[in-house]
């Protein structure tokens, strides 16, 4: 799935409005009737703008016709919910243009954007279901019993949850990407000038870095939270230069933590069993790439769970929760977030761009005109800014 945003600023206001007008209606229809989509759309020009806007967005495959249905209707593809969730941080001026994708998981893309300032940001788009969906008989029966919009549905509560957790993470001076906005199922965040752990293959002293994400993960802990997937891939490593007065350099590590839709609370039922498997993940990897083994056994869960609150410290495992999300939404997210981990074997790969597209979903391709390999930084605005200031846009759909 990639995202191409040429076709953006082509869009004409009627347009964005009947794109809009596809998104609310999928809140209740699986596949949204034609007539619907009229009716939310309220365009002016009455039905024959609506159906002049729905081939437009038909062609470059922001929406879809599915045939077999017994009505006439559309759904919104990724690409479609992809372009929303654009056009809202445009006009909320939180980003300006896109540029390189830095990244490609399974479950997400990560991009390169810029402000208005230029300042650059990422944006990351939470893409879940997209490999589920076709390949995992369990997330098939599962999904069968679930809104249809499972996948839009997924993402954005992947989304709210990953940016609620930055948020307090960031509000507590954790080493995290400073968050700066959030649609539907994507995010911005501050750009880390780091490499992943997992690129590094020599540091100077990995007892003290190993120290320092023990005692992240402890300080974590403290909070209420477990990571859930402290991993090589999910920890950037900046390296901070310092000059002493006598003018020797030297090199400190700063590790800053991403990556945060599966985390735990310390009272979770497996709590016990996520938390050693960051703590193993972190001891594994310092093994096998640096030879370092620490000396000292642990840190044990028992010795963690102790901590959690004590001496004021403000416990973040209850955020997410008051940010809106209700139980089911969790258990919705957490039991996809666990199909995600059941086919994880493609892990090492994850971040490379080789076999992206066998996520694509296939119905979206057919309308979309591809053209390969390039995710060039054009500079571009998204928008022109006619569409800007005619105030369009819409709020999340709740
Ligand atoms: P996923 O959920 O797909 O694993 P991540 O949030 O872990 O997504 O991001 C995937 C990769 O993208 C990371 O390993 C990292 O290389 C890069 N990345 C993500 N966020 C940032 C950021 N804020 N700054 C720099 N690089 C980032
Ligand atoms: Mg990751």
């Amino acid at each position: 799935m990639k995202l191409d945003t040429r076709a953006m600023r082509h869009l004409a206001a009627e347009d964005w409005r009947v794109l809009t007008a596809v998104e609310q209606g999928s809140r209740n229809h699986e596949i949204v009737p034609t007539p619907l989509i009229e009716k939310l759309a309220r365009l002016r020009g009455g039905a024959s703008g609506v159906h002049k806007s729905i081939s437009a967005l038909a062609k470059v495959g922001l929406i879809a016709r599915v045939k077999e249905a017994k009505y006439d209707g559309y759904r919104l593809t990724y690409g479609g919910l992809d372009y929303l969730a654009l056009h809202t941080h445009a006009s909320r001026k939180a980003v300006y243009s896109v540029g390189n994708r830095i990244g490609v998981g399974k479950e997400s893309d990560i991009m390169v954007v810029a402000d208005h300032s230029g300042k650059q940001c990422v944006l990351k788009i939470h893409r879940l279901g997209r490999i589920s969906f076709r390949t995992v008989k369990s997330n098939r029966d599962y999904l069968k019993n679930r809104n249809a919009q499972s996948w839009m549905y997924l993402s954005r509560l992947a989304a709210m949850k990953e940016y609620a957790f930055m948020n307090a993470l960031h509000e507590e001076g954790f080493p995290v990407p400073v968050p700066i906005a959030q649609s539907r199922h994507t995010i911005v965040m501050s750009l880390i000038d780091a490499f992943p752990l997992r690129q590094i293959s020599e540091v100077p002293d990995p007892a003290s870095l190993y120290a320092d994400l023990i005692s992240l993960l402890l300080r974590l802990a403290s909070h209420g939270l477990i990571h859930g997937d402290y991993n090589e891939f999910n920890i950037l490593v900046k390296e901070i230069k310092t000059k002493a007065e006598d003018g020797t350099e030297s090199v400190k590590l700063e590790p800053v933590i991403i990556d945060f839709p599966q985390m735990v609370s310390m009272e979770h039922v497996n709590a016990e069993m996520y938390f050693d498997r960051d703590v193993n993940c972190i001891k594994r990897f310092f093994t096998r790439r640096f030879h370092f083994t620490p000396t000292q056994p642990g840190p044990f869960f028992k010795d963690a769970k102790k901590t959690v609150g004590k001496g004021g410290i403000k416990r973040l495992d209850a955020t997410v929760e008051a940010s809106g999300f209700t139980k089911k939404m969790l258990k919705d997210l957490e039991a996809a977030i666990k199909d995600k981990e059941g086919d994880k074997e493609g892990q090492e790969g994850a971040n490379d761009d080789e076999d992206d597209d066998e996520y694509d979903e296939d119905e979206d391709d057919e309308d979309s005109e591809e053209d390969d390999g390039d995710d060039e930084a054009d500079g571009q605005p998204l928008l022109s800014d006619g569409l800007l200031s005619e105030g369009l846009l819409q709020d999340e759909p709740s």
